[in-house]
């Protein structure tokens, strides 16, 4: 039977545009549909615009180190609609370098809403297309809990193209993204409040990252409350009135949800293909992203494996080169590393103390806590922390941890070795390079004891 296409792609999103363009690449016919923007969360609403927001607000910071450097700033002021302009600007032009790669690598981008009509079928309002393999990257979404009033609060998404900075801010979810809006806002001179209904933000991250975190964000003046949470919000003249579970009530002018992200497999015709698919609504696929349907496949925040972009990257390059360059390849989903942009920032990768603990009978811990260099004349009593998991046994590094200065851009390389699965007597090997923050994973010498 002759298909439309060899693979229609759902979701012009990081996974899928980086499936798209390598199947082509390998000589199939390829078409992507994306219904709102060709770049997906990362680029249009996430990572990027993110990132641009963390840069802005640091200049706060960097104005007040500046002076212990001799430099002499004048009157400072911030436009946040200078700030969103130029932010839009820039996803603008990324989002034309995306399409630009998909035309240029013979990808067809189709605008509007697919949705799965059967195991080689997609229909697209009037249009029912068919092809010989599907593939679903359609990421996820942010998700709010059932709280009274919930209508009122906002998430990162709206976030992004607030009209104007907010006074006040309350932020509720102790994860990625609430700790990384936290500082955001925080840096802009906004008073944040961050509510978490655990015990320490950021769960299934290191302990020690946990409680420096929490420390560095409160002495910046968040006003950071655990165990907490809302339990109705009431629309006011002002902004928003929290009623908080101790009882209690907030006032702000805008409250923002950072809950969760939910994989955006609603009305996405799924049952009609027979496509398995979680609780949660996440498409249950194997190492191969493949689902229990043969022609269909997924990768990226829909299956809910780990939600981060260089992820879907993975899984969909090595979808694409299975399927179309009979080149078998499965995505490692270990020794992952990750940033999160909070304030400081952390770096991380491999397995958490609590984890190597359960996992290995014997492990060691090297640690160092220090000021970094730039903070001692920058005047700042922020500090930083790096942090080694040796299990004893082999001698490996199985887990590495940082918090402070850069440690988003140190992580990288040190991810290299743990999955390397380098030793400590190799690190140890490794010559320094000084002065800096990231030499501290070379020259820690003694296990705490
Ligand atoms: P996370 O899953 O990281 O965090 C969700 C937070 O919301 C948790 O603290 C959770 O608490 C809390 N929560 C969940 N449900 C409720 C509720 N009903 N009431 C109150 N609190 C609740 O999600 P995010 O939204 O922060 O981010 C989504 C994903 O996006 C992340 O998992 C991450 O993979 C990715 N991301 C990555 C970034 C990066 O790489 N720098 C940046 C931003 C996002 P509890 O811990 O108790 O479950």
């Amino acid at each position: 039977m002759a298909f439309d296409y060899d693979l229609f792609v759902i979701g012009a999103g990081s996974g899928g545009v980086r499936a798209s363009r390598i199947a082509s690449g390998f000589g199939a016919r390829v078409a992507v549909a994306e219904e709102f923007r060709v770049g997906g969360t990362c680029v249009i609403r996430g990572c990027v615009p993110k990132k641009l927001l963390v840069y802005a607000s640091h200049f706060s910071e960097d104005f007040e180190s500046a002076e212990g450097f001799g430099w002499t700033v004048g009157e400072r002021t911030f436009d946040w609609k200078t700030l969103i302009a130029n932010k839009d600007a820039e996803i603008d032009r990324l989002e034309g370098l995306y399409n630009q790669t998909l035309a240029g690598a013979g990808v067809e981008t189709l605008r509007g809403r697919a949705v799965v009509t059967g195991p080689n079928s997609v229909r697209m309002g009037e249009k029912t297309y068919s092809a010989e393999k599907i593939l679903i990257a359609v990421g996820g979404w942010p998700q709010m809990p059932d709280v009274p009033g919930i209508e009122h609060a906002i998430t990162s998404n709206e976030a992004l193209h607030l009209e104007d900075l907010p006074k006040r801010i309350v932020i509720v979810g102790g994860g990625y993204i609430a700790v990384e809006f936290a500082g955001i806002f925080k840096g802009m001179g906004a008073d944040v409040v961050q509510l978490y209904r655990g015990e320490q933000i950021l769960r299934g991250f290191d302990d020690d990252l946990r409680n420096r975190l929490a420390k560095e964000m409160r002495a910046k003046g968040i006003d950071l409350r655990v165990g907490c949470n809302v339990t109705a919000i009431e629309k006011t003249k002002a902004g928003v009135l929290l009623t908080l579970t101790d009882g209690t009530t907030l006032e702000a002018d805008t409250v923002m949800y950072a809950t969760g992200r939910t994989p955006n497999t609603k009305g996405l015709g799924l049952e009609t293909a027979g496509v398995e698919t979680a609780s949660s609504g996440a498409i249950k696929v194997d190492a191969y992203s493949r689902t229990n349907v043969a022609s269909v496949f997924a990768v990226g925040d829909v299956t809910d494996r780990v939600q981060l972009t260089p992820v879907a990257i993975k899984e969909g390059h090595a979808f694409a080169l299975t399927e179309f360059n009979n080149t078998p390849v499965s995505t490692e989903h270990d020794a992952i590393p990750s940033a999160v942009f909070s304030q400081p920032p952390i770096g991380t990768v491999g397995l958490t103390e609590a984890e190597a603990r359960d996992k290995f009978t014997a492990i060691e811990i090297y640690e160092s806590d220090f000021r970094p260099m730039k903070h001692t004349l920058g005047g700042s009593a922020e500090r930083a922390y790096t942090k080694l998991i040796v299990d004893t046994a082999t001698g490996k590094v199985v887990g590495a941890h940082m918090i402070g200065l850069d440690a988003a851009e140190i992580i990288q390389g040190v991810g290299i070795a743990v999955k390397a699965g380098l030793t400590k007597t190799q690190f140890d090997a490794t010559v320094a390079v000084h002065p800096s923050s990231a030499e501290e994973f070379v020259l820690m010498r003694n296990p705490r004891p």
